[in-house]
C-alpha cells in the first residue's frame, strides 16, 4: 500500500493548477447569473488538450488513466472558479470520451475521438428520461432494427452539454424485456436528421455555466456501425461510464473544496468579533476542522476508486462510496463555508456559488439513496452469501 503522490501526479497537478489560474474569468459572476456556457473558455481548454486527457495517446490524446484524471481535475478546480465549465469538461471526458475509447471499435474510436482531438468536439451523454431517472430500466426511448441499422425514437432530459454538443452517446431500448440487458448504446452526430435539441438551456440553481438541455429523437437513423459494443450491452457500458464519473468527475468538487477550506480559514483568522478572531471561537473552528475531515476522507475514497479502475479491479462499490462522500461533503462544507463567512457569504461570490454548485451533486451520477441501496445489496451478498438457496 503506497499513499505517496507520484512525481507524474505532482507534475500533472502543477501544470493543471497553472492552467486553472489562467482560466480565471472576471466575467464569471455575470455569466453565472445569466446561466451562460462560454465556448471561448472551452476553446482554451481544447488548446491545452484538456478536453482529450483520456483519449488514447495513439489517437492524439494524452492517454490519461483514472488517477491521472483525478489529479488533473482536482488541480484545475482548485484554481478555476468556473465549476460549471469544469463540470461540462468532466462529464464529456467520463461519460462520452471514456465509453467510446473503451468500448468503441477501431473505426468508431478513429471517427469520434479524432474529432474530439482535432476539432475540439464536445460530447453529451443521454440516458435520463422523464419517467426514467433513478430507475434507468424504465427507459422508453427505442432503437428499432431496420435494415443494417436502427431508428431512434424518444426523448432524453436534463442532458449536460446538450445545447452545445457535437456528438451524443445515447442509450435506447433494443429488447422488449425492460431489463438491464435490453438497451444498447449508440454514438451519433448532433446534426443527424431527426435530432432535436431544446434551444434554450435549462435554468438551474447551480452549475449554471454548464449548458443543460433535452434531446428528442424523431425517427433518427443510426447504422449498426454506430452501436457501441454488442446489442444489449448498453447496461454494462453505462455502469462503466458511471464508475469513471463517480470516481473522477467528482474530483472537481475536491479541488473547489480545497479552495473553499483555505478561504474559509483565512476569513475566520482575520475576521474579529468580541475582540478576537472567529478562529479563536472553538465552536466555529471545529466547523473548519469538520470541513477538513470531510474533504480528506472524500479525497482518499476518490483516489482509492480511481486506483482500482487503473488496476482493473472491480470498482463499482468504491466508486459509489467516493461519489457519496464527495457530494455530501460538498453540500455540508458549502453550508459551513457560507455560515462562517456570515452575511458576506450570502452575497454574490465564490462561497455562495460553491454551495449552489454543490446542490445538484447528490442527484446526478446516482442519487445518494440509490447508491446506498447498491452498497447494501453488496453487503447482503458478502454477509449472507447463501441467502435464497433452498
Ligand atoms: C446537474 C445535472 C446534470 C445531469 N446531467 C445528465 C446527463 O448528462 N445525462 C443524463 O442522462 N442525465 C443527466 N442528469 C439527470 C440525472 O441523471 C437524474 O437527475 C438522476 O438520475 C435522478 O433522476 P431524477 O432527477 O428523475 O430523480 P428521481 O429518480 O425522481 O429521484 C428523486 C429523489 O428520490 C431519490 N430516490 C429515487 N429512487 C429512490 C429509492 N428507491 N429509494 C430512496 N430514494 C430514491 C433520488 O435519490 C432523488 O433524491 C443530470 C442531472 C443533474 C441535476
Amino acid at each position: 500500500m503506497d499513499f505517496s503522490t507520484s512525481a507524474r501526479h505532482r507534475d500533472i497537478a502543477t501544470h493543471m493548477g497553472a492552467l486553472g489560474r489562467d482560466l480565471q474569468d472576471p466575467a464569471l459572476a455575470g455569466r453565472d447569473r445569466e446561466g451562460r456556457f462560454c465556448p471561448e473558455r472551452w476553446a482554451i481548454l481544447a488548446s491545452h488538450r484538456v478536453h482529450a486527457l483520456n483519449v488514447p495517446a495513439g489517437l492524439g490524446g494524452e492517454g490519461y488513466g483514472a488517477l491521472d484524471l483525478v489529479h488533473a481535475l482536482e488541480a484545475l478546480a482548485e484554481h478555476c472558479e468556473d465549476t460549471g465549465l469544469l463540470f461540462a469538461l468532466a462529464a464529456h471526458l467520463c461519460a462520452c470520451v471514456h465509453p467510446v475509447a473503451r468500448f468503441g471499435d477501431d473505426a468508431q474510436r478513429e471517427r469520434w475521438l479524432s474529432a474530439v482531438v482535432q476539432q475540439g468536439w464536445i460530447g453529451a451523454h443521454a440516458i435520463t428520461e422523464a419517467q426514467a431517472g433513478s430507475d434507468i430500466n424504465a427507459m422508453q426511448c427505442t432503437a428499432i432494427r431496420e435494415g443494417d441499422g436502427y431508428r431512434l425514437q424518444g426523448e432524453k432530459c436534463y442532458i449536460t452539454n446538450a445545447p452545445v454538443c457535437d456528438f451524443i452517446v445515447v442509450h435506447a431500448r433494443t429488447g422488449n424485456g425492460g431489463g438491464f440487458l435490453d438497451y444498447s448504446a449508440f454514438v451519433l452526430d448532433r446534426h443527424s436528421p431527426g435530432v432535436h435539441i431544446s434551444a434554450k438551456p435549462h435554468e438551474k440553481v447551480g452549475l449554471r455555466t454548464t449548458a443543460m438541455g433535452d434531446i428528442r429523437f424523431d425517427g433518427t437513423w443510426v447504422s449498426a456501425a454506430q452501436r457501441l459494443g454488442a446489442e444489449g450491452a448498453g447496461g454494462p457500458i453505462f455502469l462503466a461510464s458511471m464508475e469513471w464519473e463517480r470516481s473522477c468527475l467528482f474530483a472537481i468538487y475536491l479541488g473547489s473544496m480545497r479552495r473553499q477550506l483555505r478561504r474559509t480559514w483565512q476569513r475566520a483568522r482575520t475576521r474579529e468579533q468580541f475582540g478576537k478572531p472567529l478562529l479563536a471561537q472553538q465552536a466555529l473552528a471545529h466547523r473548519i476542522a469538520d470541513m477538513h475531515v470531510r474533504l480528506e476522507s472524500a479525497r482518499l475514497a476518490c483516489l482509492h476508486a480511481a486506483w482500482k479502475l487503473d488496476h482493473g479491479e472491480p470498482a463499482q462499490d468504491a466508486a459509489a462510496i467516493a461519489k457519496l462522500l464527495v457530494s455530501e461533503a460538498a453540500v455540508k462544507n458549502g453550508l459551513d463555508a457560507v455560515h462562517i463567512h456570515g452575511a458576506a457569504g450570502v452575497l454574490e461570490g465564490d462561497a455562495e456559488r460553491q454551495l449552489r454548485n454543490a446542490l445538484p451533486s447528490t442527484l446526478f451520477s446516482g442519487g445518494s439513496e440509490v447508491l446506498k441501496d447498491q452498497l447494501l445489496r453488496q453487503l447482503g451478498r458478502e454477509f449472507q452469501p447463501h441467502a435464497g438457496r433452498a
